[in-house]
């Protein structure tokens, strides 16, 4: 046999064993039950039947989706003059429906699951389900994403399961073949990555479906879940079934009667792959109901019970049984209703030496008072920013009346403005060390540039009528100078240089009535040529004016130079011409185009 004939049988062989494959996996999932038939009403049911009426503003008739009907007119909610959108409103058939006006559809997304016997097995059907209302009908439409078998123990799962987690379980995510242009289940893989979320559980035929599979044990507890509409992830409920502790944590909860709690406990936390639970608040290792609860106070738990709380209330009363406080009834359904949790308040108790009741008051008071628009979650969190900025601000919140201010608000916006104004304080001091670090910088890399200017202070400094001409004492006075004017000089280097080598000097012209503010800065050569004078943005404001200052400027300090200042003025401009030559011969346009401009100021 010849290579290319070998692997060509190769090929062949798998590929027979990939349609045997196939129609293994075929002949499994043909063994699924059918969907129930009265799914789409269930679904309709299970969500809430919500319905809605859209008004049609050409043909000025509301359309209910529940009655079928369009109408003229619907009533008007009391103390209204129109129906607003969104608002809630009696139809004529006697349903209560919701007012759309700014749209004509509505959209909605869940998940359902439905769990039913087969021979051998408990099938597990996970659907995604599009709820449609539109006009005056309503429509929902299913579509199945993922199967699974639960395998029963006794028996051995049929060719081509792929059983996984001990042999329990095989999952089929759906696909699209792009081959034969049809959707169909596989569990080899999840090529679109479906991903399984809560949604609600089909409450008919799970116990059944269980029975004598490996999560069993979930039985205790699906069966009413799907009964009281809980939303929960099902599969990882029937994942962490495995361990005991969770499923006795769920049935313990349900015969104690614990129904709320058991419905958040299912819908906000989840299992992992191991079986172990995460995340509940309740400890599903407790062993009496004190430990579950981590509550050693039988009373306060049956307090929990006949209130049917979630675990906000769980929090409240553990923090207040161990803190040895006292929450009336009323102050507990309080803060339910405003959905305060322990987490948003402890601190706040603390800090200001508050009960709940206590807080409870302060927060109602305040509302009255001052924020009456604002949500009490809202005013809870001005006070909690507001007690920090007291901290902030080192204030003693044992005071009572820091702690508690009678004027939240205006007390809160006083603090946040004592804190901007320290802040700008601070920043300021910032930005003078920054300043001083910079100064010895420069020092250091020019250290005889203030002495020059020390030097040619007396030879160059000069009042006018109207304006002056003053030598900076510092670097950084020329740095600074630049940036008040937004042009270059101070912020390269080589003016500086220049300084130090009596090139050239740095001059500040200033206005006799306003001698602080940056106005012009003048660069000046030893022998009292101008080379450049450069104000704002490197304009000429005033330049009329400044131009015959500059002139007699000029005059008054050539009478003041000696015989060094004019030779250091030559060399300064034998330098330049050199600099330029120099530039020409090696062709470095940019930095001659420069230096040229510099020339081209030197008018005067
Ligand atoms: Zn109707």
């Amino acid at each position: 046999m010849t290579e290319t004939e070998r692997m060509e049988i190769g090929r062949m062989k798998r590929r027979e064993a990939e349609v045997r494959r196939v129609q293994h996996v075929r002949d499994i999932l043909a063994t699924f039950p059918k969907e129930p038939n009265n799914l789409e009403d269930w679904i309709w049911k299970q969500t809430g039947q919500q319905d809605f009426a859209f008004y049609d503003k050409e043909k000025e008739r509301w359309s209910c989706t529940c009655c079928g009907k369009t109408y003229r007119k619907l009533m008007v909610p009391a103390g209204k003059n129109q129906i607003g959108h969104n608002d809630m409103i009696t139809c004529k058939c006697g349903r209560r429906i919701q007012a759309k006006k700014r749209t004509d559809k509505i959209q909605r997304f869940e998940r359902i699951y439905v769990i039913a016997p087969a021979e051998g097995f408990g099938a597990v059907r996970y659907y995604d389900a599009e709820l449609h209302w539109k006009g005056a009908e309503r429509t929902v439409g299913v579509r199945e994403k993922v199967r699974m078998a639960l395998w029963q123990q006794d028996r051995k799962p049929p060719v081509g399961a792929r059983p996984i987690n001990k042999g329990r379980i095989s999952i089929f995510w759906r696909y699209w073949n792009w081959f034969t242009d049809e959707s169909s289940f596989d569990n080899r893989s999840n090529p679109h990555q479906i991903r399984i979320c809560p949604g609600y559980l089909y409450d008919a035929g799970i116990e059944e479906a269980l029975n004598g599979t490996g999560y069993e044990a979930a039985a205790r507890v699906l069966p009413f879940m799907a009964k009281m509409g809980a939303r929960a992830d099902y599969n990882a409920v029937l994942i962490g079934s495995v361990n005991q502790y969770t499923v006795n944590l769920f049935e313990y909860l349900l015969k104690g009667r614990f129904y709320r709690l058991l419905k958040e406990t299912l819908e906000e936390h989840w299992w992992a792959d191991d079986g172990g639970y995460r995340g509940s608040i309740l400890n599903p290792y407790g062993q009496t109901i004190e430990e579950v609860f981590n509550i050693p106070d039988r009373q306060a738990i049956n307090r929990i019970r006949d209130m049917d709380g979630g675990e906000d209330t769980v929090e409240w009363i553990r923090m207040v049984t161990e803190a040895g406080l006292k929450l009336p009834q009323e102050t507990l359904l309080w803060l339910n209703r405003e959905k305060i949790s322990v987490d948003d308040a402890e601190a706040v108790m603390e800090e200001a030496n508050l009960s709940p009741t206590q807080l409870m008051n302060y927060l109602l008071r305040q509302k009255k008072e001052s924020y009456q628009k604002k949500k009490i979650s809202q005013i809870l969190e001005q006070y909690k920013d507001y007690l920090h900025m007291c901290e902030t601000l080192k204030k003693d919140l044992d005071d009572e009346l820091t702690a508690k201010p009678r004027e939240l608000k205006r007390r809160h916006d006083e603090a946040a403005a004592e804190i901007q104004k320290r802040r700008a304080i601070i920043e300021a001091q910032r930005n003078k060390e920054r300043a001083k670090q910079q100064a010895a910088e420069m020092r250091r890399k020019f250290p005889d540039c203030e002495k020059v200017l020390k030097e040619m202070r007396p030879k160059l400094e000069y009042k006018g009528e109207v304006y002056r001409i003053i030598v900076p004492k510092s670097m950084m006075e020329i740095a600074m100078e630049g940036a008040a004017l937004h042009h270059c000089a101070g912020a390269s280097d080589r003016y500086y240089d220049r300084i130090q080598r009596h090139e050239s000097y740095i001059c500040f012209l200033r206005a006799n009535d306003n001698p602080n503010a940056p106005f012009y800065t003048i660069e000046v050569l030893p022998g009292g040529t101008i080379q450049q004078h450069r104000g704002m943005y490197d304009e000429e404001p005033e330049i009329e004016k400044i131009k015959p200052f500059l002139r007699e400027w000029q005059q008054e300090i050539r009478k003041r130079m000696k015989k060094e200042d004019r030779e250091r003025e030559k060399e300064s401009l034998r330098l330049r011409e050199e600099n330029i030559r120099d530039l020409k011969a090696r062709n470095n346009t940019r930095v001659l185009e420069g230096l040229k401009q510099d020339f081209m100021a030197a008018v005067v």
